[in-house]
């Protein structure tokens, strides 16, 4: 992982905010159950008496044993779990709740970093931090159909349930998808909805343009012409090893020789390493064969399920207020 020791140290005292976070919107939570319930407030402190008395019995005389503190802390539990169930409080209320709960907004689970950790890392070395937020708006609980008419839906309809499947399928079966269609008919917005579940999955999503990701190629090339494999995986190893990677508008880049095998390169890599790739393209199937290279087109043609789109500019729509 290519992070500087400060990016690092920013990273964790996030986490660290993260967890004081929790803890004060757990006190906030707590406190407004007791106003509400004194009744819950006693037990809690009867709970914390219990075990005061249990650490002090061991210097004073009729020390408690642990079967007792055992039996003792298992009734007054059985009888919170019932007084909460009365006041119709659900149990988490009175928890800790994490952003992730997998590792426990700790980044790390048995010294390993986390799929969060990690995913926070390609956020911030790819700058794409606003993903979150974009995708909190575009994904498959706010898509519409409403901008489509009737032989445009019935194509979104197919794409939609092939996306869908795709990220149901994801730890399954290795599988790449070209979106194609013109400028503002929601390839955008469906790319969205694969990022989203896709992350909430726990998996890596690096997003990029077509022109981001020439552009970060070019500056890693010290050799001029030609990407290198190596340096390209030193220096943004995420291009190639990211769970998904997403190139949104592949074919308004520069096109030349190095963006020509700079793409090659890409989508050889990662099919070689089994890693899948979504591609939305304004090019038509037929274009993106004549654009690129013949060894580029043949690896796409066997390797990624092609999904057309078709319509008229649904920004243009909205903005219009319909048809
Ligand atoms: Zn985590």
């Amino acid at each position: 992982m290519n992070l500087s020791a400060a990016h690092y140290d920013s990273i964790m005292r996030e986490y660290d905010n993260q967890r004081l976070e929790n803890m004060h919107a757990l006190n906030e939570r707590t406190q407004k159950v007791y106003d509400r319930f004194p009744e819950i407030r006693q037990i809690d402190e009867q709970i914390s008496d219990l075990a005061k008395a249990y650490a002090s019995s061991f210097t004073s005389e009729g020390h408690m044993s642990f079967e007792e503190y055992k039996d003792k802390l298992s009734d007054l539990r059985m009888e919170k779990e019932a007084l909460l169930k009365c006041c119709r409080i659900a149990p988490e209320t009175l928890a800790l709740q994490y952003r992730c709960p997998d590792c426990q907004d700790t980044g790390y689970i048995d010294n390993e970093k986390c799929h969060c950790f990690r995913q926070r890392i390609i956020d911030e070395m790819y700058q794409q931090s606003n993903l979150r937020e974009i995708l909190k708006a575009e994904n498959f609980s706010t898509l519409s159909y409403e901008y489509y008419d009737k032989e445009n839906l019935e194509k979104m309809q197919v794409a939609i349930e092939t996306c869908k499947k795709f990220t149901e399928n994801f730890d399954k079966t290795f599988e790449n998808i070209l979106l194609c269609g013109t400028v503002g008919i929601g390839k955008t917005f469906l790319s969205n909805c694969i990022a989203k579940e896709i992350l909430d999955q726990g998996h890596s999503v690096l997003y990029l343009s077509a022109f981001q990701l020439f552009d970060l190629m070019a500056k890693n090339s010290f050799s001029g012409n030609t990407p290198k494999e190596d340096s390209v995986a030193k220096q943004y190893p995420h291009i190639f090893e990211s769970d998904l990677l997403i190139i949104d508008d592949l074919g308004t880049e520069l096109a030349n020789s190095f963006t020509m095998a700079g793409f090659f390169l890409v989508i050889n890599e990662r099919i070689l390493r089994k890693k899948s790739t979504l591609i939305s393209t304004n090019l038509s199937p037929e274009e993106i064969l004549t654009t690129y290279t013949e060894r580029t087109a043949s690896r796409i043609i066997s390797n990624y399920t092609m999904l057309k789109l078709s319509g008229s500019d649904i920004r243009l729509k909205k903005k219009l207020g319909g048809f």
